[in-house]
């Protein structure tokens, strides 16, 4: 009988996302637990946010602005830059995907890291486009020349994410420049700025001051981790217009949530409840590492609201003991002794550690 999906399609397994709180709770019957496997904020969103979402409930008899004008005008005000370089998303997990979609056919090749963001894979296979997977340095950063390396005549997209999920790590300014430099001009670049609000290190680049050094550059962030709102799926992508304007083109017309746009633009309204959270994080991303350190072979540094960690042995068995005292974190595919924790309140911080310490005694 003939396949009913391609071979590409067929050897995927459907995402694996974080275990939910309910399922954990109804499998093993457990209460109070802690879930720190989907790098969400535990702050949440601005208060602001959520009353213009709660607003916008009033309307939802109505489709939502199919061009997310408004909130696409409030990104480019935001960012300084003109509203026909802004494409919005149904988180930029949407944005990966039109990019594959509008731009790459089976002829084409695509490059990204390996360890890095789990969809790229996905959404590469998803659309029967080879891909190579560069693996990241000793350090678990992506080696860049290594990239340059693997691109090919035919290749048309490059995804770097920066910082890189699952790593935390990042590349720094001066080697993001000479790789954007680099790069083959037929390549887009699409540059996963997922972690951006989180990253304070003084060398670490902002994409969008550096879109003068390629034409073809995407840039990707998200209301999805820093601001809070990783339910409501917003997320989005800049670039020259041009790009931009072939993206659009196969975007569904109402991708995003009348009451998910209206809570993007009142979040971003609202920059000192994101400062509030990143200070947070910082503060208990600092003590988790510190608290790793003695348990596990390697601490990876973090600019982002998780950290990686090589435990030195059997990270399912890990995984599945600190399931049993309600706290959920994530193995890694490809990484059998590495868990990815991540950063919570400073009790759930707590609670992680301990049961740590607990499950390795
Ligand atoms: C979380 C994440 C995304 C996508 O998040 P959305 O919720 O779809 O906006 C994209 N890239 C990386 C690297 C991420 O970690």
């Amino acid at each position: 009988m003939e396949n009913l999906v391609s071979p590409s399609i067929q050897a995927l397994r459907p995402y694996q996302a974080g275990k939910a709180i309910e399922e954990l709770a109804r499998e093993r019957g457990i209460s109070d637990i802690v879930k720190l496997a989907s790098n969400e904020s535990p702050q949440g969103p601005s208060p602001k946010a959520l009353q213009a979402a709660q607003r916008a409930l009033s309307e939802v008899h109505r489709y939502p602005d199919g061009a997310g004008f408004r909130l696409r005008d409030a990104i480019a005000k935001f960012l300084n830059i003109g509203v026909d370089e802004v494409v919005h998303g149904n988180g930029s997990n949407e944005i990966i995907e039109l990019i594959i979609r509008t731009f790459c056919t089976p002829e084409h090749h695509v490059v990204f890291g390996r360890p890095s963001f789990s969809m790229y894979p996905v959404v590469v296979a998803a659309h029967n486009c080879p891909g190579t997977a560069v693996p990241t340095n000793g350090d678990l950063v992506h080696d860049l020349d290594a990239m340059v390396a693997a691109v090919q005549p035919n290749t048309r997209v490059l995804l770097l994410d920066n910082p890189n999920n699952p790593t935390g790590s990042y590349v720094p300014r001066p080697a993001l420049e000479k790789f954007l430099r680099e790069v083959p001009p037929w390549v887009i670049v699409v540059l996963d700025e997922a972690y951006f609000e989180y990253a304070e290190n003084d060398d670490y680049p902002n994409g969008l001051e550096l879109r003068h050094l390629r034409e073809r550059l995407i840039i990707l962030r998200t209301f999805s981790k820093a601001y809070g709102m990783a339910a409501l799926r917003v997320g989005f992508g800049v670039g020259p217009a041009e790009l931009i304007n072939y993206i659009h083109r196969l975007r569904a017309p109402f991708n995003v949530g009348g009451p998910s746009q209206e809570a993007a633009i009142a979040a971003l309204e609202d920059q000192e409840h994101l400062r509030g959270a990143v200070a947070q994080n910082q503060q208990e991303r600092a003590r988790l590492f510190q608290a790793l350190l003695p348990l596990a072979r390697r601490v990876y540094p973090s600019q982002t609201n998780f950290v990686l960690a090589d435990m030195g042995r059997d990270a399912e068995a890990l995984y599945d003991a600190l399931l049993d005292e309600g706290v959920i974190v994530r193995p890694l595919p490809g990484l059998p002794t590495f868990l990815r924790i991540s950063v919570g309140t400073s009790q759930e911080t707590t609670r992680a550690i301990e049961a740590l310490q607990k499950v390795l005694a």
